[in-house]
C-alpha cells in the first residue's frame, strides 16, 4: 500500500469494512471474547477514535497495564519527596509531577506540593535535560527514572557513554512489560483474557519476539500492532480469526516500526548496565522478573545506594492505592474507569485522586478526556450496539 501512513490508516470506508468483518466473525464465535489492549497509546486511539463503539455486543476491549507512571509504586514518589525535603534536587517528567505517593495523613504527597513547600522539584523533558543543569552547579540530585523497555535506553545510554556527573543519581523505577503480562494471564483466570494487542512502542526495543510465549503457553493471540485505527482494527480482526480457526499465534502488523529482534544495541545496553530483578507494581504487588536495578560499577548511579535508603522490597510493600481507588482492577483489566464511583466525581483530570487519572496514558485520565465512559455508552445506544 502507498502513500501517507497517517492518512491511510484512517481511512473511513477501510475502517467500516474492518469493523463489518469484525461482526461477521464475532457472530460465528459462541462466546464473549474479552481483548487486552495492554499500551495506554492504544487505549488512546480505542477512546479517542470512538473504536468500541464498532464492536459487537460480545466483543469487549478492555485497557491492560500499560502506563508506565499509573504503574510506578507510591513508594518512590515517597522516596523522591524525602530527598527533595532533605535539599536534593529532584528532576522528574511532567507525567510524575502530581502522581501522588502512598496514602497518608501528613507531608506532601506529590512532588508539586512538595515543590510548594520550598523543595526544588524540576519537570525536565530527557535526562539529557538532567544532566547538564546538574553539571553547571554541581548541586546533588537525583532523578526520578519511570518507564517501560522503550524509556530505559534513553536513561541508560548516558550512564554507558560516561557523560552522568557524580552529583546526579537515578531512582530507577523501570519495569519490564512481558512479565505482568505473564501475571496478568497467570492470575486471573476468573476474567480470562482471548487475545492481546501488544504494546507498539515497546516492541520496537523487546522486538515481536518477546511475545511469543503468550500463544505457546497460554494458546491465545497476540498481535503487535501500531496506533492508527486502522492498526487497532486489524489487529482485533486477525484476534477473531484466530479463535474462530482456533490457531493461536503471534502476528506483527507494526513492521513499519517492530522488527522480530527488536533494538540489539538497547538490550546490550540494559545487559551491561543493569539486573532484572522482582519488582514491585503500584496497587498490584510483586512480579517477577518484571524491573530493573543498576549492577557492578553502575551501583554508584543508584539513589538507594547512595542516600542509603532502603529499596523497596516485597516485605516492604504495603497498600499502595488511596481508598476507593480501582486502578489495581483497571490496569488488570477487571474493572473499567466507569466502575469506579469517584470517577469524575472526586477524581478528575484536573484534580487526580488515583494514579491512573494522573498521566495522558492513564486509561481513568483517557476516558475522562474523551468520553469513555458514559458518552460512549450513549452513542453505542444510539447506533443500536448495546
Ligand atoms: Fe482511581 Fe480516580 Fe480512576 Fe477511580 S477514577 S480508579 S480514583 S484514578
Amino acid at each position: 500500500m502507498k502513500g501517507n501512513p497517517s492518512t491511510l490508516f484512517r481511512q473511513k470506508e477501510l475502517a467500516m469494512g474492518l469493523s463489518k468483518a469484525i461482526s461477521r466473525i464475532a457472530s460465528e464465535l459462541e462466546d464473549d471474547v474479552k481483548i487486552m489492549n495492554f499500551c495506554g497509546t492504544h487505549e488512546w486511539t480505542i477512546t479517542h477514535f470512538g473504536l468500541r463503539t464498532l464492536m459487537p455486543k460480545n466483543i469487549e476491549l478492555v485497557a491492560g497495564p500499560g502506563c508506565p507512571v499509573c504503574i510506578t509504586p507510591g513508594y518512590y514518589v515517597d522516596t523522591a519527596i524525602r530527598l527533595a525535603l532533605d535539599g536534593v534536587r529532584v528532576f522528574a517528567y511532567g507525567d510524575t509531577y502530581r502522581l501522588p505517593g502512598r496514602p497518608r495523613s501528613d507531608g506532601p504527597k506529590t512532588l508539586e506540593e512538595a515543590k510548594s513547600r520550598g523543595a526544588d522539584i524540576r519537570i525536565v523533558y530527557s535526562v539529557r535535560d538532567a544532566i547538564r543543569i546538574a553539571k553547571a552547579d554541581g548541586r546533588d540530585s537525583v532523578f526520578l527514572a519511570v518507564g517501560f523497555e522503550t524509556t530505559a535506553p534513553a536513561t541508560l545510554s548516558p550512564l554507558v557513554n560516561g557523560s552522568v556527573p557524580e552529583n546526579l543519581t537515578f531512582i530507577n523505577v523501570h519495569r519490564l512489560t512481558p512479565p505482568i503480562m505473564r501475571y496478568v494471564l497467570d492470575n486471573y483466570p476468573e476474567s480470562p483474557i482471548r487475545g492481546v494487542i501488544a504494546p507498539g512502542h515497546v516492541s520496537t526495543i523487546t522486538g515481536a519476539s518477546a511475545w511469543e510465549f503468550v500463544p505457546k503457553e497460554y494458546g491465545i493471540p497476540i498481535i503487535v500492532t501500531g496506533f492508527e485505527p486502522i492498526d487497532v482494527l486489524i489487529a482485533i480482526l486477525e484476534i477473531l480469526k484466530q479463535l474462530k480457526e482456533g490457531k493461536p499465534s503471534l502476528v506483527n502488523e507494526y513492521r513499519r516500526a517492530v522488527s522480530w529482534e527488536g533494538n540489539r544495541k538497547a538490550h546490550k545496553m540494559i545487559e551491561e548496565t543493569c539486573e532484572i530483578v522482582d519488582s514491585g507494581w503500584r496497587g498490584i504487588g510483586f512480579v517477577p522478573k518484571s524491573g530493573l536495578r543498576f549492577k557492578g560499577k553502575f551501583r554508584r548511579f543508584d539513589s538507594f545506594e547512595i542516600y542509603g535508603i532502603q529499596e523497596l522490597t516485597k516485605e516492604l510493600w504495603r497498600e499502595d492505592l488511596s481508598p476507593g481507588c480501582r486502578c489495581a482492577e483497571i490496569t488488570l483489566g477487571i474493572a473499567k474507569p466507569t466502575d469506579c464511583p469517584m470517577f469524575m466525581k472526586g477524581c478528575t483530570p484536573e484534580s487526580p485522586y488515583g494514579p491512573c487519572m494522573v498521566s495522558s496514558e492513564g486509561t481513568c485520565s483517557i476516558w475522562a478526556r474523551y468520553g469513555g465512559g458514559v458518552m460512549l455508552e450513549e452513542i453505542a445506544e444510539d447506533l443500536g450496539l448495546s
